[in-house]
């Protein structure tokens, strides 16, 4: 390694080794500190994303998702398939050798870019110097022109609900449950909550009982899409307590009791096993040294300008540890704006257009504003709904529920949002995201030709629907 790098990143997951495969085909000299190891505690890069967020979740919803079809929806095809039974085991090993391969795949692609990867935790000190501290204890000084700060994030944690009981787990623990929990309990019904139930559920948990203190659903997508998925969910059988805040927890032999506030009344449950998932938050603790002077907000977000810019010149931060949402493709995004104005380029990330994915089934998919939103600011604007009973793919597919809606505004046509539950939303989503960061109308949409049958042909009529003419559906929501 040269004694000074063009540019230190710190992190590995998604913004951070994004951003150092770009910084690095740019020709920047280039050093990706992170402290991640896996269960035999050899480092691995991918951070959260790869190793305990996005890929085993996928994965193990991807699983369970056949296990039901084999189970009770392939009779309906005509296949008989005689004692299907789960092999939970091979299930998870699956699962981890994908997230192997994957991060394999990023250590490749390291060393074909010639990134010089440095196991360990790495401190921001004064100057652009980082100390990195290795697994055993021994420390060294880097110092680069510039650093790009991607710590991530981890989950946060309940007072009143302390990991210490075995039968309680935050989301990489109930990514590994060896057995399937009879009665399982899940504290925060966001993204993750509804990711993992619906895992646990599928795999044959009795009961799926998740407590949300809010009492809205998913307060932030469209309440139409918001309502339909707390109806296809709960029909599933992940009963949903709204309004209901957890204030204490004890182990009661090899189980779990959970004391909950509901209003002004108090009541308890009983759970063999209890996920924590309330939520995430940046991984920002002695990530600087105080001497560094890094400016951090009250949740420890680091202070960033609209295209990364730390407090300190030639300091960048991405990814979950700044401002926005906690999601992967926000960060690499973030990641490739910053390689790029660090070697020069003009550089920006479009915020108006991150699609945010529920990966449930049926999938829970926007970009933009919500209908809402929309309204709260007296907006005037034309919206398309097109449910997805009526499309022939959906049904041959026996996937009818859910709909597609755009929003767009009245006077100039242009797309102001997206919402969408059904099958396959989180691709569908993609096509309203391109006709959004190319400025598109639904007119844009409508003109467009799509292939027959095809769950995209729902997003066309969903843009013929704004101008109340969609050909497959009676029109409900008539143009004002
Ligand atoms: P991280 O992925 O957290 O990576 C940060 C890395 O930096 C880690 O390796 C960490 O060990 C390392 N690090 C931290 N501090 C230091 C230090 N001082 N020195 C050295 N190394 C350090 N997002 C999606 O977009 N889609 C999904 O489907 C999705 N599913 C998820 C499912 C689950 C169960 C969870 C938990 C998260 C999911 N997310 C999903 C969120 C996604 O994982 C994060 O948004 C993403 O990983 C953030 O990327 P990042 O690079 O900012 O941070
Ligand atoms: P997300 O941030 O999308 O992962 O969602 C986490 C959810 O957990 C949020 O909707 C919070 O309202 C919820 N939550 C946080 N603390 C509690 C608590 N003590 N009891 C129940 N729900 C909680």
């Amino acid at each position: 390694m040269s004694a000074k790098a063009d540019v230190i990143v710190i992190g590995a997951g998604p913004a951070g080794y994004v951003a150092a495969i770009r910084c690095a085909q740019l020709g920047l000299n280039t050093v990706c500190v992170d402290d991640w190891v896996d269960p035999q505690g050899q480092p691995v890069p991918g951070g959260t994303c790869l190793n305990v967020g996005c890929i085993p979740s996928k994965s193990l919803l991807e699983s369970s998702e056949r296990y039901v079809q084999a189970l009770h929806e392939l009779g309906d095809h005509g296949v008989i398939a005689s004692s299907v039974s789960l092999d939970l085991e091979r299930m998870q090993a699956r699962k981890q050798r994908i997230v192997g391969e994957l991060t394999q795949g990023i250590a490749q692609l390291f060393k074909a870019n010639r990134i010089d990867w440095v196991p360990g935790r790495g401190q921001l000190l004064a100057e652009r110097c980082v100390r990195v501290t290795d697994s055993a204890g021994g420390t060294r000084e880097l110092s680069a022109d510039h650093i790009i700060l991607a710590p991530g994030s981890l989950p946060v944690q309940l007072d009143a609900v302390p990991l210490a009981a075995p039968q309680v787990v935050d989301s990489s623990g109930a990514l590994a449950f060896t057995e399937v929990p009879r009665h399982l309990g899940i504290i925060g019904a966001g993204v993750i909550g509804l990711e993992l139930g619906s895992v646990w559920r599928r795999l044959g948990a009795e009961s799926v009982t998740l407590l949300e203190a809010q009492a809205e659903f998913l307060p932030m997508a469209d309440t139409q899409t918001a309502r339909e998925a707390q109806r296809l969910l709960r029909a599933q059988g992940l009963d949903i307590r709204l309004a209901s805040r957890v204030v204490s927890s004890q182990s009661v032999g090899a189980k779990v009791e959970i004391r909950y506030q509901e209003g002004e009344a108090e009541h308890s449950a009983v759970f063999d096993k209890l996920i924590v998932a309330v939520g995430r938050r940046p991984n920002t603790e002695s990530l600087a040294a105080d001497a560094a002077t890094l400016l951090f907000d009250e949740w420890g977000l680091i202070h960033v300008d609209e295209q990364c810019r730390t407090n300190l010149p030639g300091v960048y931060a991405i990814g979950d540890a700044v401002r926005g949402p906690m999601l992967a493709h926000k960060g690499s995004e973030e990641g490739v704006m910053v390689a790029e104005l660090i070697a020069g380029k003009a550089a920006k990330v479009n915020y108006e257009t991150v699609p945010s994915v529920i990966y449930t089934r049926p999938e829970v998919a926007w970009v933009g504003q919500t209908e809402q939103a929309l309204q709260a600011v007296g907006a005037d604007y034309r919206a398309g709904v097109f449910p997805l009973a009526a499309s022939g793919r959906a049904r041959a597919m026996g996937e009818r529920d859910g709909f597609i809606k755009l929003l767009a505004d009245r006077a100039t046509d242009r797309l102001l949002g997206a919402h969408m539950i059904g099958p396959h939303c989180s691709e569908l989503i993609a096509e309203a995201v391109i006709a959004m960061q190319l400025g598109g109308s639904s007119e844009d949409l409508a003109l467009t030709m799509f292939a027959h049958p095809s769950l995209s042909e729902s997003v066309h009529e969903a843009a013929l629907a704004v101008d109340g003419r969609a050909l497959h559906s009676m029109a409900k929501r008539r143009p004002r």
